[in-house]
C-alpha cells in the first residue's frame, strides 16, 4: 500500500528473537539483562497471522532477523509458513552466520532465496575484540554452507568502523572479487550503542577500495528490496554496496516496516511510535480490526529519519519520539 507520502511499503522485516550469541559493540551489551521472556515474544502462529495481514496490505517481502535468528527453534517451519501465504513471494534471513552451516540444508529446503551474513571483520582476535565471542572459525563456515548453494542469493554486510576494521574493507571487498557475493558497506546509524561509534563513510571506504582495485562502474537498476547502491569494480564476479543512512538518506525511496520480537510495528527505525500488535493479537481482536491498525501505522510512516550529519551526534527528532530501543531489539 501507499503511506502518506506515496511510498509503496511493500518490505516488512520481522524480528523472531532479542537474543544473540554475539555481543557486538555497537549493537548489544554486554551483560545485556534485558531480554524478552519466551511468553513475550510472539509464536510463530502469531508471526505468521501479522504477516497474512500484513500482505493483504501489499507486503510480498519478508526478512527474518533479530537479535540472531537462528536461535529460535525450528526456523525452517516458520519460513515454511511464511512462503506458504498468498502474496508473500520472498522470504530471506539476516544472520551473523555462527549457526548457519547446520541450519542452511533446511533453510534452503524450507524456501530461503537469500542471506545476509554480517561480518565486520576477517581477523580472528578483532572479531572476538568486535563481538565478544571467539566464533570468527564458526561464521566463516556459515559462509561457505551458504555458497554450495548456487540458488541462494548470498551476501555480506559490514559496518564501516573509522579507525577500527579499516584495514579489513580491502580483505572483506576480496570475497566480491573473487566469488559471485555481494560486499555491502554500512553507515553506522546513530541508534542504541551505536550511537557513539566512529562511522566509516560511503565516500572514505570507497575510496579506500579504489585505491586498491581501481575505479568502479556505478550500476543502476534493483538488485535486493533495500537500499543500498551497487558499483561493479573490474574483475570482480560479485558487486559492492554501499547502504549509506547518513551520507546519503535513502527515505524518500523507503519501502520498509519492521516488527519487533514481542509485536511492535514500528514503521520507522528511528522513532518509537508504532503499534503493539501483541496486544491486539491476544486480546481477541478481529483480522479486521488488526487490518485497520496495521493500515494505520503503515500509512503514518514519518516522511524521514532525522539522523543529523556524519558527525553521528544523534537524533534531531522529538525527543517524545525518539526511538531508544537498541538494535539487537529492533532487528536492524
Ligand atoms: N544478528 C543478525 C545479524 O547480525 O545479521 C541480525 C540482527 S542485526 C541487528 C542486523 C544488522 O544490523 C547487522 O548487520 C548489524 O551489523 C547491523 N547493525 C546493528 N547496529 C547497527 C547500527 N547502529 N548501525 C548500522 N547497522 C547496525
Ligand atoms: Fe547480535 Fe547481530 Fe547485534 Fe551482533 S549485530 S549483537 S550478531 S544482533
Amino acid at each position: 500500500m501507499l503511506d502518506q507520502y506515496g511510498r509503496t511499503i511493500e518490505y516488512l522485516r520481522v524480528s523472531v528473537t532479542d537474543k544473540c550469541n554475539l555481543r557486538c559493540r555497537y549493537c548489544m551489551p554486554k551483560d545485556e539483562g534485558n531480554l524478552l521472556s519466551h511468553g513475550q515474544i510472539l509464536s510463530y502462529d502469531e508471526i505468521e497471522r501479522v504477516v497474512r495481514l500484513c500482505a493483504k496490505m501489499g507486503i510480498s517481502k519478508v526478512k527474518l532477523t533479530g537479535g540472531e535468528p537462528l536461535l529460535r527453534k525450528d526456523l525452517c517451519s516458520l519460513l515454511r509458513k511464511l512462503k506458504a501465504i498468498e502474496g508473500i513471494d520472498d522470504v530471506t534471513l539476516t544472520t551473523n552466520g555462527v549457526l548457519l552451516e547446520s541450519q542452511i540444508p533446511g533453510l534452503v529446503d524450507a524456501g530461503l532465496t537469500a542471506v545476509n551474513i554480517s561480518l565486520d571483520t576477517l581477523d580472528k582476535a578483532q572479531y572476538e575484540a568486535f563481538t565478544r565471542r571467539n566464533q570468527l572459525e564458526d561464521a566463516l563456515k556459515g559462509l561457505k554452507a551458504a555458497l554450495l548453494y548456487p540458488q541462494l542469493k548470498v551476501k555480506i554486510n559490514c559496518v564501516a568502523l573509522l579507525g577500527k576494521n579499516e584495514e579489513q574493507w580491502e580483505k572483506l571487498a576480496m570475497f566480491a572479487k573473487e566469488t559471485p557475493v555481494d560486499v555491502r558497506f554500512i553507515e553506522m546509524m546513530p541508534i542504541g550503542i551505536g550511537k557513539s561509534d566512529p562511522n566509516g563513510s560511503e565516500k572514505i571506504v570507497y575510496e579506500r577500495l579504489v585505491q586498491a582495485f581501481g575505479e568502479a562502474e556505478n550500476l543502476t537498476g534493483t538488485f535486493g528490496n533495500g537500499p543500498a547502491v551497487y558499483k561493479q569494480f573490474p574483475g570482480f564476479k560479485g558487486k559492492i554496496g554501499f547502504i549509506s543512512a547518513i551520507s546519503h538518506q535513502f527515505c524518500e525511496e523507503c519501502n520498509r516496516v519492521r516488527l519487533t520480537a514481542d509485536g511492535f510495528l514500528k514503521p520507522c527505525l528511528q522513532y518509537s511510535i508504532g503499534t503493539d500488535l501483541k496486544e491486539l493479537l491476544r486480546s481477541g481482536t478481529s483480522d479486521q480490526e488488526i487490518l485497520e491498525a496495521i493500515k494505520e501505522t503503515i500509512y503514518q510512516k514519518p516522511r524521514s529519519h532525522q539522523f543529523k550529519n556524519s558527525e553521528n551526534e544523534g537524533c534531531m527528532c522529538d525527543a517524545m519520539q525518539e526511538e531508544h530501543r537498541k538494535m539487537f531489539s529492533i532487528g536492524g
